[in-house]
C-alpha cells in the first residue's frame, strides 16, 4: 500500500513556511488503518510490550489501537496541566521557548516494557524529552514506533533516538 500518497501535505500551516504532514487523510481510510496498525502491531508482538506510551494529540489515535492490538495498557503522555493527579515531567527547548510533556507518576513500574508511539519524528525533541522523563521511572526496556520521520530534518536528539532503532512506516 502507498501510504505516502494518502497522506496530505499543507503548506504555510500552522505558520508561513513551514509544510505541514497532515495524517488525517490516511486515518480516515478504512483499509489504510488497519494497514498501518496490523504493519507496527506486527513488528512488536514478540516484545512483550506491557505498555504503550501515546504523545499527545495525535499519538493517542494509533497508539490506542496499538495498545489493544498487542493487549497491553495505554498510557497518555500530556502536555503541561492536563494530567488530574501526580505527574513527572520533563521539560525541552523549542525554537522559540520551552514546552513540557507529564505522566502521572504511577503510571510505569521497574517491570514495564515500553512502546513509545507517536504520529511523526521531526526534530526529535519531544520523543528524547519522553525518553528523558521516564528513565526518572527506570522502566526495563523501551522500543519507539512512528508513522512518519522527516528524515531530511537531522538533529542531536535523532541521533540519540537512533540507538533505540525507532520503527518507522513512512520516511
Ligand atoms: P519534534 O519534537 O520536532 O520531533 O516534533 C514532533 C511532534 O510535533 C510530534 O508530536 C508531532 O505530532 C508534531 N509535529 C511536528 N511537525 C508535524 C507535522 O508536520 N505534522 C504533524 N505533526 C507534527
Amino acid at each position: 500500500m502507498n501510504l505516502k500518497d494518502k497522506i496530505r501535505e499543507v503548506p504555510d500551516f500552522p505558520k508561513k513556511g513551514i509544510n505541514f504532514i497532515d495524517i488525517t487523510t490516511l486515518l480516515k481510510d478504512k483499509e489504510a488503518i488497519q494497514y498501518i496498525t496490523g504493519k507496527i502491531a506486527d513488528e512488536f508482538r514478540d516484545k512483550q510490550i506491557s505498555k504503550v506510551l501515546g504523545i499527545e494529540a495525535r499519538g493517542f489515535i494509533l497508539g490506542g489501537i496499538l495498545a489493544h492490538e498487542l493487549r497491553a495498557g495505554f498510557v497518555p503522555v500530556r502536555k503541561k496541566g492536563k494530567l488530574p493527579s501526580d505527574v513527572i515531567s520533563e521539560t525541552y527547548q523549542l525554537e522559540y521557548g520551552t514546552d513540557t510533556v507529564e505522566i502521572h507518576s504511577d503510571a510505569l513500574s521497574e517491570e514495564d516494557v515500553v512502546l513509545i508511539h507517536d504520529d511523526l519524528l521531526a526534530t526529535g525533541g519531544t520523543a528524547q524529552a519522553v525518553l528523558n522523563m521516564i528513565k526518572q521511572v527506570g522502566i526495563k526496556k523501551v522500543y519507539f514506533s512512528f508513522l512518519c520521520d522527516l528524515e531530511f530534518i537531522q538533529t542531536p536528539e535523532k541521533e540519540i533516538l537512533k540507538q533505540f532503532d525507532p520503527h518507522v512506516l513512512v520516511k
